[in-house]
């Protein structure tokens, strides 16, 4: 089939490389000129493992071609995907959706009859229904559907996410409009992968949905983390005994210094909205957004007490800065909250993380960028892990104490075993090892 993909960032670049490889013809359109460009030439300007071999595959083939003409591709296209931001609304947080406003606009301008428009972008339910209504009004003469079609992919992961999910959701009006994206997702359903086909409201709510259950579940076992500290348990444990209920399950149910990245945080809220505005107010995900929030700001405070109280004049070595490992997001990483008030209480700051530095540099101000992961601990007063990332597991922890002036070390992620750390000279201060007992075997 013929696909216009509108956008190219995360989601838009993936989608549109991966459908190349299902055997599409992809035109992929965003309106920055000079993320087109690289892209034209196979460069990928994002951090995603394996995506740079698919587009330049795609390039390779023919079945992949970039531009910022719009016109171009929509009015060649079958099917035209909506994969715009919908980042945070400024002031009450709700979905802004002037980008898919704008997209959708412009597309009704110029679509061949009978052309499918897909929303992939996250979009508050009943979003599908206004834009179909506003298209009609730039464009009443031209037939055409709009369905929902969710996307579910992680950052890191996402080509593995895309071809081979856990399901496909498509929310239409009508029969015909199912088949078409059906047949877009025909390799996928002949790995038998389910594909749920629903209304355009329940596709847009179920995304909402999954997102905030899981953010839910972070809380939860970040909640139960703390708990553990006060009554000498040690949540790892306590995770695994709980994720191996099936009922349950053992993903996102890992503790941390709290959910960050480009979805969680705004998409828990803009569900928030949605339901206050609907009059039925979802209290759980208005608790876990408030904990979440205040989480972050804690594990400053935290890092501050395990310094002895004062990080005044201290150098803090930080491993890891972006939302999570693998990719090189910075999106409402939790580090953006934790550096500041350190560099706020007096602390100077090195830090490292494996592709995030340059994001990372322009959005903190004051830090020093390291080059490995030993150089952040050389003279450092303290260690502290933010981001998971597999490089740091591996870390010769005797090496990193050395170079160091003190031997704290507080690890946001459990990455370290308590007595490895302690083996090696460190003060370890994890999350949730309030037991001594962990090492019973
Ligand atoms: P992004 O900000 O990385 O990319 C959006 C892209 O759209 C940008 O490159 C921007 O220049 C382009 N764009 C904006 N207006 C345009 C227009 N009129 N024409 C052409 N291009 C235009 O966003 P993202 O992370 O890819 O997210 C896109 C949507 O997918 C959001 O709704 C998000 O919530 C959802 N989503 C994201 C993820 C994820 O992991 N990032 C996962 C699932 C769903």
């Amino acid at each position: 089939m013929r696909i216009a993909m509108i956008g190219t960032g995360y989601v838009g670049l993936v989608s549109a490389a991966c459908f190349a490889e299902f055997g599409h013809d992809v035109h992929a359109v965003d309106v920055v000129e000079e993320r087109i460009l690289r892209l034209r030439r196979g460069e990928i300007p994002i951090y995603e493992p394996g995506l740079k071999g698919l587009v330049q595959e795609g390039l390779r083939h023919g079945t992949l071609t970039f531009s910022t003409d719009l016109t171009a591709a929509v009015a060649s296209a079958e099917v035209v995907f909506l994969a715009v931001g919908t980042p945070s609304r400024r002031g009450d947080g709700h979905a802004d959706l002037r980008y898919v406003e704008a997209a959708a606009e412009d597309v009704a301008a110029h679509l061949l009859p009978g052309t499918v428009v897909v929303m992939k972008s996250t979009v508050p339910v009943g979003t599908a229904g206004r834009i179909e209504a506003l298209m009609r009004r730039v464009n009443p003469d031209t037939p055409f559907a709009v369905a929902s079609n969710p996307e579910f992919l992680r950052e890191g992961s996402a080509l593995a996410d895309f071809r081979h999910p856990d399901r496909v959701i498509i929310g239409v009006s009508d029969a015909e409009t199912a088949a078409v994206l059906r047949s877009v997702y025909r390799p996928l359903s002949l790995r038998e992968i389910p594909i749920v086909v629903t209304s355009r409201e329940s596709a847009e709510l179920a995304k909402y949905a999954a997102n905030a259950f899981l953010a839910m579940k972070i809380t939860f076992i970040n909640e139960i983390a703390d708990l553990c500290e006060e009554v000498d348990a040690d949540v790892q444990d306590v995770a695994r005994g709980l994720g191996m209920d099936r009922r349950i399950g053992a993903t996102f149910l890992h503790p941390g210094p709290g959910y960050g990245g480009s979805c969680f945080p705004k998409d828990t809220v803009a569900l928030m909205r949605t339901a206050q505005l609907a009059g039925v107010p979802l209290r759980l995900v208005e608790t876990a957004v408030a904990v979440n929030d205040n989480r972050k700001s804690a594990m400053a405070s935290r890092i501050i007490e395990a310094c002895g109280g004062s990080v005044r004049g201290r150098t803090i070595g930080v491993l890891g800065l972006t939302f999570k490992p693998n990719t090189d997001d910075m999106r409402d990483a939790p580090s953006l909250t934790i550096l500041p008030a350190l560099l706020d209480a007096g602390a100077r700051i090195q830090a490292f993380d494996p592709v995030g530095m340059p994001e990372a540099a322009r959005l903190i101000d004051g830090m020093r960028c390291c080059n490995d992961p030993y150089d952040t601990a050389d003279g450092a007063d303290a260690v502290v892990v933010i981001t998971e990332w597999n490089a740091f597991r591996g870390l010769s922890l005797p090496r990193l104490r050395a170079g160091m002036r003190g031997d704290t070390l507080v690890d946001l992620r459990n990455v370290y075993r308590p007595a490895d750390a302690e083996a090696a000279g460190f003060t370890y201060h994890g999350i949730g090892r309030g037991s001594t007992t962990a090492a019973i075997p």
